[in-house]
């Protein structure tokens, strides 16, 4: 009776450190995949610099490509200053856009 107890207490012990490692390992990958996001779009920010090139022009919406693979979409923004024709690539849509 006492040896079935300490199995069935084993086995809970089992299941938590299971569904707590499975917990972390989702905690992990949400929080990369937030801190990815982050950093692309403060990149994306710095581009986009408000919208101003570095001539001092303004950027324009030209352009949007998706590209597609391994059940995933990917939309690119295009950008162009309308003093200089720079061009920038965008992950996101920018606010502001005319
Ligand atoms: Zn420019």
């Amino acid at each position: 009776m006492i040896r079935l107890l300490f199995s069935l207490v084993k086995l809970f012990c089992k299941i938590i450190l299971i569904t707590l490692t499975v917990v972390a390992v989702l905690a992990l990958i949400a929080g990369l995949t937030f801190a990815v996001h982050k950093i692309e779009y403060s990149m994306n920010e710095d581009a986009w610099n408000n919208g101003i090139c570095d001539c001092g022009g303004k950027f324009r919406f030209v352009n949007a490509s998706s590209v597609k693979g391994a059940g995933t979409s990917y939309t690119y923004y295009f950008y162009s200053c309308n003093d200089c024709g720079n061009v920038i690539k965008m992950d996101f849509a920018m606010r502001g856009l005319n």
